[in-house]
Order: C-alpha cells, then structure tokens, then sequence
C-alpha cells in the first residue's frame, strides 16, 4: 500500500523504544557529554524519557497533537539542561503539526517532523554545522522526505532516515561547536561526536523498529 498509515500506538512504541535505547546508552551518552560538555546528556534523556513513559501510562490520549503535548511539555519541565527544552520543543511541534488525529500517513508524519526541526531551529537557533542534534535531524529528514517524494512506504522512510541520521552523527567528530556548552571549548571540540546528535540518531533508530 502506498504510503502506509501509522496509528497512535506505534507513535507510542516509537516514543517507547526510544527511552529503552537513551536508558540503554545512557553510559555512553554521558561519556561524549564528557569530552565537550558537563557529562550529563545521558542522564538528562534518560530522566526525560522515562517520565514521558510514565506520563503516557498514566494519562491516556486520543490524537496525535494531544500525545505529542503531554511528550513535549513533560520533556521541557522534568529535563533541565538544553536538550530538555530543544527535544521538548521538537515534540511539541511535532504535535502542533500533526493535529487532532489519530493517524499519520507518509506525507504528513514527513510535515510533523519538519514541524518539530523547524522548532529547533526556533529555539536554538543552530544551523547544519554547528555541530548539534540539527546535524543528525535535518539530514535524517531530508532522506525521510527524499524516499516519501520516491513512493516508498514509511517503513522505508524511517529507515533512510535513521540511515542518514547515523552519518551525520558521525560527520560532527571533526566539527568545531558553535551552539550549546561545547562551543565554549572552540577549536578543542573538534575530535568528539556530539551527545545531542548521538542521541537523535537514537530517535530515528527507534522509529525505523517502530516502523518496521
Ligand atoms: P546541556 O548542554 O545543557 O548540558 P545536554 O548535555 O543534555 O544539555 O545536551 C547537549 C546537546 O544539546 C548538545 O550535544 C547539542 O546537540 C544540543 N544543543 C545544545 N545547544 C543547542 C542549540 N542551540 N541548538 C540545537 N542543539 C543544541
Ligand atoms: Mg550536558
């Protein structure tokens, strides 16, 4: 079938599998925070996530917009730190964009994370290269549209998306930071991979076996 719809509760096992790998690499997320910033990117998306998890459990909801709330407000008030208030924001324009539905079909999960990157960009007001989650995002949206604009199902969609998101991950080792707590160290961040693109190559990661 063309397109593919995607129902409320693979959004959720999405937003589900995603805390299990931030709990799972939270060792390690902390450790690339370490070499460029103050070592608590592991904690902060596992502490988000799991009250995400626990928010969701316990407040039951019935469209997309209303989900993605509840995710984006539980994010920006239990994370402090940048990465509470930038994923916060980036799941509640996911939401805005996405509306009062019960479903997304290819084109509009595409417009929803557009929504979310755009509100990013609003907040953090980061571009491509400077060494942020916006460099593992943008690349990982451009694929997710690239396959939609080709016919391919959302299933192959999110798998190009977490596909790019892992290259662009990478791509940030050599990149000097310009945004966040990592630009403070200049010329001396060069060498890392950002924790904030680590973790969002986790994003796709988990949306591709969502969607899989
Ligand atoms: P903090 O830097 O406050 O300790 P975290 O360690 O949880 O917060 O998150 C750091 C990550 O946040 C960085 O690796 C980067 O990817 C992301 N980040 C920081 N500032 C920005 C920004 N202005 N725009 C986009 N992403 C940013
Ligand atoms: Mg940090």
């Amino acid at each position: 079938m063309a397109g593919g719809t995607v129902s409320l509760p693979q959004l959720i096992d999405w937003l589900s599998r995603f805390s299990g790998l931030v709990n799972e690499n939270r060792t390690y997320l902390t450790e690339l925070d370490s070499a460029i910033g103050d070592a608590d990117h592991g904690a902060n998306m596992a502490r988000g996530m799991t009250a995400v998890m626990e928010k969701i459990g316990a407040t039951p909801v019935a469209a997309v917009d209303e989900l993605f709330k509840s995710v984006g407000m539980t994010l920006v008030t239990s994370v402090g730190g940048a990465s509470g208030p930038l994923y916060g924001t980036f799941f509640l324009r996911f939401g805005t964009a996405a509306g009062a539905v019960t479903g997304l079909d290819a084109a509009t999960l595409a417009a929803s994370l557009r929504g979310g990157l755009d509100g990013v960009v609003a907040r953090g007001k980061a571009e491509v290269g400077d060494k942020t989650m916006l460099d593992a995002l943008a690349p990982a949206l451009d694929a997710f549209d690239a396959e939609v604009a080709s016919g391919a199902d959302v299933a192959a969609a999110a798998s190009a998306a977490a596909s790019a998101a892992v290259i662009g991950r990478d791509a940030t080792e050599p990149l000097v930071a310009r945004k966040g707590r990592a630009s403070y160290l200049g010329e001396r961040s060069a060498g890392h991979l950002d924790p904030g693109a680590a973790s969002t190559a986790y994003l796709f990661q988990a949306l591709d076996e969502a969607l899989a």
